[in-house]
């Protein structure tokens, strides 16, 4: 009889959006989950416990900036496959703490890498790189395609392009297998609670339960690629499951401004917008992309992946997530 063989997964940044649905979706396919976290970290995750999925994961406490517990991991799991999703991944908070941002962002990349080359030099790597290292290209560059040079307007989208070419040299320089998904804005009730559709589908529930009186914003007019995290978390997977290593931006193709996502939500909730919105100049930003979305052709003809939710159907989804989510939080009381 053939012993049907469980592939081994590594995900750093488990405590996180894209950790929580990644787990989930792994686990769903058989894999062994090792989830990285802080020395420390308290490891009950709400993320996790939502998707009841908490009690599978198996978690390792890791420095991600200390090379020998970094080689440590590699060498002793030997992981079928590696998600490097733990970063700062705020743009905001960037320029609060650039060094750390910068820091944290570049050298646990390095340190990962290394570990796979001397120790484990068939896992598949996958880096989570981000659409704000394309930062202020010109409007002639639109919709972004993956041959687009990177042009980063914060300490963030710098430090995701180091890595994201760290990345590149090493599938170069020593073969490794890895991949650099570039992903756009990606959206689920599990968003920190400082991003702003997290903000604004949130507030919107309170004003509509009499919670809160004002939804406070700053810049309405950014334009961006908005999708669904669950379905982008499927991408990462996707990458690793090919003979070749690549670089594929994830995308919907779709573009709004932050405007028009606010109103969808208030009409979808029966509140009205003018009333409830108001605008805080404290709230802009220094530097802002103005407008950002991409072309995601690469990632359906090369991976099979398609994004096929609407804006509308997307906000049903994040407004019925949060309901869910809110039930579950005060549940826990
Ligand atoms: P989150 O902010 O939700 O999660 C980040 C994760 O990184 C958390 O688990 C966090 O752990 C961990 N982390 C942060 N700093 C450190 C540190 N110093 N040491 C150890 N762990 C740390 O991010 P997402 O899940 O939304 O994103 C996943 C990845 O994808 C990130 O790399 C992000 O930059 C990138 N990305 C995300 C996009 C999005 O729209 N969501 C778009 C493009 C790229 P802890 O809980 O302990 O803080």
């Amino acid at each position: 009889m053939n012993k049907i063989l469980t592939k081994t997964s590594i995900i750093t940044g488990i405590s996180g959006q894209d950790g929580a649905y990644l787990a989930k979706l792994l686990l769903g396919k058989g894999y062994k989950v090792i989830g990285i976290i802080r020395p420390g970290q308290d490891k009950k995750m709400d993320g996790l416990s939502f998707l009841e999925i908490q009690g599978r994961v198996d978690f390792k406490e890791i420095n991600l900036l200390d090379k020998s517990s970094v080689e440590e991991l590699i060498q002793d799991t030997l992981p079928d496959e590696f998600y490097n999703l733990a970063a700062q991944s705020s743009v905001g908070q960037s320029f609060k703490t650039p060094v750390d941002t910068f820091e944290f962002n570049t050298i646990s990349v390095i340190n990962i890498l290394e570990g796979i080359r001397k120790y484990s030099i068939g896992t598949k790597y996958y880096q989570a790189s981000s659409s704000e290292m394309f930062g202020n290209i010109g409007i002639e560059n639109l919709p972004l395609k993956e041959s687009v040079l990177f042009n980063p307007a914060s300490p963030y989208g710098i430090s995701k392009a180091s890595a994201h070419w760290i990345t590149v040299n090493y599938r170069e320089a020593y073969g490794i297998k890895a991949c650099c998904g570039i992903l756009f804005n990606h959206e689920s009730c599990l968003r920190g609670e400082n991003f702003v559709i997290k903000k604004v589908i949130r507030t919107a529930l309170a004003i509509k339960n009499n919670e809160m009186e004002v939804l406070h914003l700053g810049n309405l007019s950014v334009q961006r690629d908005w999708g669904y995290a669950p379905k982008f978390v499927e991408a990462m997977w996707l990458m690793l499951q090919q003979d070749g290593f690549n670089e594929y931006l994830i995308c919907t193709g779709q573009v709004l401004s932050l405007k028009s996502m606010v109103e969808k939500v208030f009409e979808q909730l029966d509140l009205d917008f003018e009333r409830y919105v108001k605008i805080e100049d404290t709230l802009m930003r220094n530097v802002e992309l103005d407008v950002i979305y991409g072309d995601n052709n690469k990632a359906k003809s090369d991976l099979g992946w398609d994004y096929d939710i609407s804006t509308n159907a997307l906000i049903k989804n994040l407004i019925e997530d949060e309901k869910a989510y809110l039930k579950f939080k005060s549940a826990l009381k």
